[in-house]
Formats: C-alpha cells, structure tokens, sequence
C-alpha cells in the first residue's frame, strides 16, 4: 500500500459478505482492500449446516476458507478496525491513525447479538445455547427447550419452536407478565411460562438447567435466547444514511447500494442474518461495482 493510493474498493468486514465481495472483485483484477478488525458473529458460529453444498461446516472455518481465497486473488487484507468513513473527491476509510481512500466501499461489519448476562452464556453459545431460529432452530428438534427474552417477539418465537420443533417448551420472561389474552394463548398450547432473571446456566459438558436468583430452577437441554442484536455500524453515524421507518436497519437499492452513491451495505446491516444470504449479497454488490468501475 502506498500514500494516496486509491483502491477500487474498500471492504469493511470479512464475514462471508465482505469475503465473498472480495473474491469477486479480486477475481476482476480489481485493486481491492479489505479491513477486519476479527471475532464478529460468524467466529462464534461452530455449527452451520444450511450453506449449500455444506453438511456441517464451523464459522471459523468458512472465514479462513475465504481469507485464503481473497488473498489467492490478490486481495490485500489489513487486521484493523474502521473507526470513521467519509467521502470527498474519494471515500476515505480511517482506522486508528491512517486513512485509505477508495472509489467504492462496501460495507459488511454484521451485527452482535445482545446476551442475556447469565453465567455460562459463553461457554455454550453456539452449542447449546442460540440465538437465531434460522440457524439452530432445527437442532432443537424433539429437545426439551427454555426459550428466554424480554418482548412479546419472545412469546411468538415460542409459539414458532413449537410449531417446528419441539412440544417440550419452558417459556421465560425477564420483567414481562405477558398480557392475559397470551397468557391464555399460551395455556392453550401447554407452555408454561414464568417471569424472573436467571441467573446461571447449570451443566458441565451439556446444559442441565437454567437457574433464577431466587432458586427457582427450569431443566432444559437447550435454550433459545430472544434479546434481540446491535448493528456494527459507529463508523457510519456521520453519513446521514437512509433507515427504515424504525430508523434500524440501512434501505439500499437491488444491488445493495445505499442512499450515498458508490457506497454498498450487505449482512445483518440491510435485513438478513444469514451467511448464504450475506455470501450472495456481497457478490451482488461487488458485479455492480465492476460495472460501475468500467466507467473510470
Ligand atoms: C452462534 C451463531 C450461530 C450461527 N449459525 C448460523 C447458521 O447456522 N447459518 C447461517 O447462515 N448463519 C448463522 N449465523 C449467522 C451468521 O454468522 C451471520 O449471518 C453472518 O455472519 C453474517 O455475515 P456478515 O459477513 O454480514 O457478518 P459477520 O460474520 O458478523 O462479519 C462481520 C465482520 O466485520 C467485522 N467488523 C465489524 N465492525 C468492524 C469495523 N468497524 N472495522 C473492521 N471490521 C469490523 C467483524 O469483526 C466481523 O469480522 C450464526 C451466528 C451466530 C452468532
């Protein structure tokens, strides 16, 4: 890299949609600089078994995977963490004290899911212990099952994992009597429910049981966790980008661009939390950008 160097493309993130973005754009020659600053949510991902063509392959091992094949593809590929983004002539990418300009940014720094804080909520994430119906709902099948949060989105996720997965369900929820017409709904489909804080997750090698303060206990082998995520996204504040009406997620066009031109956001950002869907955005994202550059 050298002073004023102008790269076609800066990556934020390298989950599989800055990965699978940069794969492409280096597989057009283009000059390409990913920035990743590690452990987003793919990390602590150790099961996923709906990527196609994979029958069970970990997080980690989808990143290391694409890492070696962006840099195959003379992808340049920088540990750091983008901490500001802004455009003049060029969009200008700081991280600590440098500064990358480049024609085109495609965003993709995922989302972190908000934990309940629980002892032992790390030791089995991922494992026993989810957080995303669409990933790990399915291992949950026939399990005896404590689904967790604190919103009446938690009362419908358990009303979900029923339907799909498993009729031994302990709903609980942290401060939420749920209103009686739910109350009733969910007496009528035999889930009990309680309202309180956990305190532990219980269990050496497998979850045991889900223990409150006050000594109450609930046995589960598995727990769905419900508390919602936080987009990475701090470097953006400045840009003034379109939101959605809950002024949460980024509205892009069809090939992911935001409302500022030349500027591509894929993942958890726009609306899916899911590494085939992130995968093919950032493709999406990085055939429009090759168009595009054809124009310089
Ligand atoms: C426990 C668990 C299980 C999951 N199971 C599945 C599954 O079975 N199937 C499935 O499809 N999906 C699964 N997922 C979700 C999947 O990992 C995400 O949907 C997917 O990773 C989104 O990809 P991404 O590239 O957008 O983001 P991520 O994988 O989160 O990657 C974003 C990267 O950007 C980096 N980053 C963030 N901010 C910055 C910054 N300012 N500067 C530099 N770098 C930054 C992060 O550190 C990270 O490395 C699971 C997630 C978890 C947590």
């Amino acid at each position: 890299m050298t002073q004023g160097e102008v790269f076609d493309c800066i990556i934020v993130g390298a989950g599989p949609g800055g990965l699978q973005a940069a794969i492409y754009l280096g597989r057009y020659n283009r000059n390409v600089l990913l920035i990743d600053r590690g452990g987003g949510r793919t990390w602590h991902a150790r099961h996923i078994e709906n990527f196609l063509t994979q029958k069970v392959i970990s997080g980690p091992e989808i990143i290391r995977a694409g890492l070696e094949q962006a840099r195959h593809f003379n992808v340049k590929i920088l540990k750091g963490e983008v901490l500001r983004l802004g455009k003049k002539t060029w969009f200008e990418v700081g991280t600590g004290e440098m500064t990358f300009l480049a024609r085109f940014v495609i965003v993709s720094s995922g989302a972190g899911d908000n934990l309940p804080p629980i002892e032992n909520v790390h030791k089995f994430l991922g494992t026993f212990f989810f957080t995303c119906l669409d990933c790990d709902g399915y291992r949950t099948t026939g399990r005896k099952l404590a689904v967790i949060g604190n919103s009446l989105k938690t009362v419908h996720l358990a009303f979900a994992m029923k339907k799909m997965y498993t009729r031994d369900i302990t709903l609980i929820l942290y401060f939420l009597e749920p209103p009686e017409e739910y109350a009733e709904l969910l007496r009528e489909e035999n889930i009990p429910f309680l309202t309180g804080r956990p305190a532990r997750i219980v269990g050496e090698e497998k979850i045991e049981a889900i223990e409150f303060q006050d000594g109450r206990r609930v046995e589960c082998e598995m727990i769905m966790s419900n508390f919602g995520y936080k987009l990475n996204d701090d470097f953006l504040a400045g840009l003034d980008l379109r939101r959605d009406r809950e002024h949460f997620k980024y509205v892009t066009n069809s090939a992911y661009e935001s409302s500022l031109t030349g500027l591509y956001i894929v993942g958890p950002l726009t609306g899916n939390d899911q590494a085939i869907i992130a995968a093919g955005e950032g493709a999406a994202a990085a055939i429009d950008i090759k168009k595009r550059l054809l124009e310089y």
